[in-house]
């Protein structure tokens, strides 16, 4: 069975996008793969959340997969800073990862001109974090969007790197883990392309969302005066709104909209109500389990410390290995 590992970036909340675009891949994944899934709570510091921020942040995000259908007892789910290892192997990483390369990576860049008081060394080495992260499990494969096709490159130069420079084939190089056809992208309620966090207040649903919230945010989607010929082609807005109503509700109810759209019939009042009462339905069970979770304090850090242990025999089995390789031998 093939390794996999996935970093949970510990920010906000499951909106239906992370859900379509992500999460609902781990959940299928953990059935035929050996998964690792991390609260990437080390890498959280790179932007100085307080310390009460912090555990809060990583408390909810384990809560919200859970929700969503992370398995425990399918996958190991742990929080990173559970697992010490990994930042010995950024350190033995970070000894052949060189300043000229760190400083071309593309999400790099990005950080210097959105937090210009912060370019913190941790920063400039986020990919060698990462790096550490997949290789500590010996993973093969590793989900990642195109926007981290670079991160992926450097994972596989420092893989290949430590290999070469040790003349020893110890990390496996890891490749992209191809969901193929299943890759999606959910559109936004403002008529952008992507439902997201940042794109602004009003643009994602979340899996938590209260339902008054819910039917507030989908009847003030943008929408335009409405069809003037037959069969006409749907402005992004509309057919953006038309593609969550595919994600969340029955064929049927697709088709009958779609339909009184192309018959210039359509009623968006009806049809955003219509909506929001199917993404209400989709959530629903969402939202128990996280409220159950929420109040299950036990059920948590039972989660939270076999996911450790899980971890941590694989991460001390390859920094115990790493150690001999490097060099590192017992006096006593
Ligand atoms: P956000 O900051 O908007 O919550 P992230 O950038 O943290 O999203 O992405 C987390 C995961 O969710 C990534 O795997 C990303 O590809 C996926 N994702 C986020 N938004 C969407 C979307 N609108 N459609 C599909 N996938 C998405």
């Amino acid at each position: 069975m093939e390794t996999v590992v996935s970093g949970i970036r510990p920010t906000g909340n499951l909106h239906l996008g992370n859900y379509f675009g992500a999460v609902k891949n781990f959940v299928k994944m953990q059935e035929s793969h050996n998964c690792y899934f991390f609260i990437a709570d080390y890498h959280s510091l790179t932007t100085h959340p307080t310390p009460a921020d912090l555990h809060g942040n990583v408390r909810n995000v384990l809560v919200e997969y859970l929700a969503a259908g992370l398995d425990p007892e399918k996958s190991t789910l742990y929080v990173q800073s559970d697992v010490p290892e990994t930042a010995e192997l950024y350190l033995l990483l970070n000894m052949n990862a060189y300043l000229g390369e760190l400083q071309r990576v593309t999400s790099f860049k990005d950080k210097v001109r959105q937090q210009p008081d912060n370019v913190n060394a941790g920063l400039l080495t986020y990919p060698t974090l990462m790096a550490a992260d997949v290789i500590l499990h010996k993973a093969t494969k590793v989900p990642v969007g195109k926007d981290q096709e670079q991160n992926l490159e450097m994972m596989r130069t420092f893989a290949r790197r430590f290999n070469n420079m040790y003349n020893k084939e110890f990390f496996p190089i890891p490749s992209a883990f191809n969901f193929g056809e299943q890759l999606v992208k959910v559109p936004g309620l403002d008529g952008s392309g992507k439902m997201g966090k940042s794109e602004g207040e009003g643009n994602a649903i979340y899996l938590g969302e209260d339902p008054k919230k819910l039917r507030k945010k989908v009847m003030r989607a943008k929408t335009d005066s409405g069809p003037t010929e037959m069969n006409q082609e749907k402005p992004e807005a509309i057919n953006n709104l038309f593609k969550l109503m595919n994600i969340v509700s029955g064929e049927d109810t697709f088709q009958h909209f779609d339909d009184l759209y192309n018959n210039c019939q359509i009623r968006y009042g009806d049809f955003k109500k219509q909506l929001a009462e199917d993404m209400i339905t989709f959530t629903e069970p969402f939202r128990e389990r996280i409220a159950d979770l929420n109040s299950n304090d036990e059920y948590l850090a039972k989660v939270v410390k076999i996911g450790a242990e899980k971890a941590r025999e694989s991460a001390v089995k390859t920094i115990k290995e790493a150690r001999e390789i490097v060099g590192f031998r017992k006096f006593y």
